[in-house]
């Protein structure tokens, strides 16, 4: 890996270990690590609380202008947090709501642009791995080094549904977290700004049959190199 400040992409679909596996690498590497995902569940939560509707692009636009978002980065074993307008909702940016509207809200240019914009800014003042869905095509598309992680969407289900439920769940839990996938998916992949997608100069891995130790392993072998 070179010396100074380095910037890594990580990209690719939900539940494919992006956080984890960046928040582990990011540990092991000095450097912070920034989850994209949970801004735009922020701004979905702010707009779920004050019951704005969710077709309205321009009324989200504002609400996304209007925001003070903050992100206490990932430090040791404490997980990254996230402050919005001062007030920490770590937790509830995980709810079951957020889940079902986020790539609703993720489609608006509005709100895009302005992320966009703090996005940059984190990447400008730190050395960082940011993974989200458009890092390496849109938010840092000169990054030092870019990964597209992806898996089958049973396994991405199956760990996203162990993450929520551990061993309290049954089947038809399983099904609902796997629809909500596949939905989440479909609508990132095919909105008309930043889409979901493979950089052109991306490393693709396939996490299906690899342990979180493994993937990490074969990006720290690309950073060597
Ligand atoms: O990564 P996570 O599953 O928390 O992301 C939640 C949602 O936020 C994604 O399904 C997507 O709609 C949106 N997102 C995005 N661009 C990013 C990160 C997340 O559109 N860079």
């Amino acid at each position: 890996m070179p010396g100074g400040k380095i910037t890594i992409a990580i990209d690719g679909p939900s539940g494919a270990g992006k956080s984890t596996i960046s928040r582990l690498l990011a540990q092991e590497l000095g450097i912070i690590h920034i989850d994209t995902g949970a801004m735009y569940r922020a701004i979905t939560y702010k707009a779920l609380v004050k019951g704005i509707d969710l077709t309205d692009e321009k009324k989200l636009t504002e609400l996304a202008l209007d925001t003070n978002l903050e992100i206490i980065p990932a430090r040791g074993d404490r997980p990254q947090a996230i402050l919005l307008d001062g007030k920490d909702v770590t937790r509830e940016i995980r709810s079951k709501a957020v889940n079902e509207h986020v790539s609703e809200v993720a489609k608006v240019a509005g709100v895009r642009s302005r992320l966009l914009h703090l996005q940059r800014k984190l990447a400008a003042e730190h050395s960082v791995i940011m993974d989200g869905r458009d890092i390496g095509t849109v938010v840092l598309p000169s990054a030092d080094y870019k990964f597209f992680l992806t898996a089958d969407l049973e396994t991405r289900a199956a760990r996203r549904y162990q993450e929520i439920f551990g061993d309290q769940g049954d089947c038809a839990e399983f099904e609902s977290v796997k629809q909500n996938l596949a939905e989440r998916d479909l609508i990132d992949s095919s909105r008309e700004f930043a889409p979901l997608r493979q950089a052109k100069d991306a490393i693709l891995i396939d996490t299906t049959d690899l342990t979180i130790s493994e993937v990490i392993e074969k990006i720290k072998g690309y950073l060597c190199r």
